[in-house]
């Protein structure tokens, strides 16, 4: 059982911005900035390493940039934004299932690197 496959299958609700057959992108449930869209590949993979080992999951993360795009027009953040993806127990990943946030609707001030 993997939480954000139950998301992709529908079996939990998700408040969907945007969705193709590859991918799928909902609000997260715990908002750290105004906008903050999960991008989420609809195949199992447990994190951006296991979708590099395989053309198939490279080509989800091309699919993976072309809907933080589209996620950028819904919601108009024309004026810049942040994605991150944590990796791994000391990348701070809850969610073994490979996802990229998408944050925006704000100024980011502090710096990360
Ligand atoms: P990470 O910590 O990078 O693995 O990110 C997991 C994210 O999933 C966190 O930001 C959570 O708030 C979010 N999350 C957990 N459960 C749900 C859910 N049912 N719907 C939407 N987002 C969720
Ligand atoms: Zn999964």
């Amino acid at each position: 059982m993997c939480l954000f496959c139950d998301i992709v299958a529908g079996k939990i609700p998700s408040a969907k911005v945007y969705e193709n057959d590859k991918v799928l992108c909902f609000n997260d449930i715990n908002p750290a900035a105004p906008v903050h869209v999960l991008v989420v590949p609809k195949k199992h993979f447990d994190d951006i390493r296991d979708m590099s080992h395989s053309e198939e999951g490279r080509m989800y993360m091309g699919e993976v940039i072309s809907a933080i795009d589209k996620v950028c027009e819904n919601k108009s953040l024309d004026s810049g934004f942040r994605v991150v993806n944590n990796c791994g127990k000391d990348g701070g990943q809850t969610v073994m299932h490979a996802h990229f946030h998408v944050l925006g609707g704000t100024k980011f001030t502090e710096k990360i690197i």
